[in-house]
């Protein structure tokens, strides 16, 4: 398959003058087309990250990897993709939508990953496993261990979302990704960085599987104002590390705080900047909030999850308006 070339990639060396896209030659920067690779970026990613530049993809948010890997590895209605459950609704919506079989596999009543029975799930058509460490809506990490056999027992490829990685004490997977040539991490600057709204993910792989995903991506898929936004975070990251040092001691004080409430029957561990906690009633308990003006996210008819709300670690201010209307809810 021969991907578009765009204007920009048919020269090399230096230039001055760009009469070759149809671009308006007024309104400099943002007349001219984004770097379709992002190189720039790439480097500054490279070095925070301590990876090879060629092991980097960058999407519209780690929505279009997720898409992306589907759409190169699997054959519709041939091929299937095998995952976890619960976990993020975006790896079955991404398989149906390109009407490739999604295979879902309960987690243990640990939240971890059953292996055995993941494998089981596996057939000869089998392209994809999906994983997410920390897990969302759960919170937890999934055991390294496990995910390790998982990597070394299945032939195809094995997506480690690691959506939440910032929040963990754990390290990533990244540091393993020259051992397991058939593993994507996906990583993101909508959690931890603060960024939601600019739209930017990351997929890191072997430079192989890169070159596939770059096949086939839109050609300028990270817009010029993304680019230069993550240049700027990437460019000062002690702020995002503060930010990340308040929002985990914020955690522990909702883990503490959560449980005295007679409205929450547990709460679960996490790794994550959210905390599964099990109510008395969930749907009651979630509509009084939005009474209050304080939206959490119902699980209740997740798997596993009956009685669940997911709750986001917000501001001291945030945190506290919430654990004070939960006081008057009974
Ligand atoms: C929030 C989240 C993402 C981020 O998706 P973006 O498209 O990068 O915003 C990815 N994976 C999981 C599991 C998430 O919870």
């Amino acid at each position: 398959m021969q991907p578009y070339s765009s204007a920009r990639d048919e020269f090399q060396g230096e230039a001055t003058v760009f009469l070759d896209a149809n671009e308006n030659p007024y309104n400099h920067p943002y007349n001219r087309y984004p770097d379709p690779l992002q190189w720039e970026l790439k480097k500054k990613i490279a070095t925070y990250k301590g990876v090879n530049v060629e092991s980097i993809f960058l999407g519209n948010g780690s929505d279009e990897p997720i898409d992306l890997v589907i759409r190169v590895f699997c054959e519709p209605t041939v091929d299937n993709i095998v995952s976890i459950a619960p976990s993020y609704g975006m790896y079955e919506v991404a398989a149906h939508v390109n009407n490739v079989e999604f295979r879902k596999v309960q987690l243990d009543t640990n939240f971890d990953v059953d292996v055995d029975a993941l494998l089981q799930a596996v057939n000869a058509r089998t392209k994809v496993i999906f994983l997410c460490s920390p897990n969302n809506p759960t919170g937890n990490n999934l055991s390294r261990e496990r995910i390790h056999r998982i990597l070394e027992s299945f032939e195809g490829i094995v997506v480690v979302d690691e959506a939440y990685i910032d929040f963990a004490d754990t390290p990533s997977f990244l540091t393993e990704l020259v051992k397991f040539p058939n593993q994507i991490v996906l990583q993101t600057f909508s959690k931890a960085w603060g960024a939601a709204g600019v739209r930017l993910g990351m997929a890191f792989a072997s430079p192989e599987i890169v070159k596939v995903l770059n096949k086939v991506k839109y050609p300028y898929n990270v817009n010029l104002l993304t680019q230069e936004y993550a240049l700027k975070l990437l460019a000062e990251p002690e702020k995002m590390q503060a930010q990340l040092r308040r929002i985990l001691s914020e955690r522990a004080w909702l883990q503490e705080r959560l449980p005295q409430l007679k409205c929450v029957r547990k709460i679960y561990p996490t790794d994550a900047n959210f905390i599964l906690a099990e109510v008395t009633d969930a749907n009651a308990i979630y509509n009084y909030l939005v009474q209050a003006g304080i939206i959490v996210r119902n699980r209740t008819n997740v798997t596993m999850c009956a009685g669940c709300l997911r709750i986001t670690v917000g501001t001291p201010e945030e945190n506290r308006a919430l654990i004070t209307a939960l006081e008057g809810c009974q």
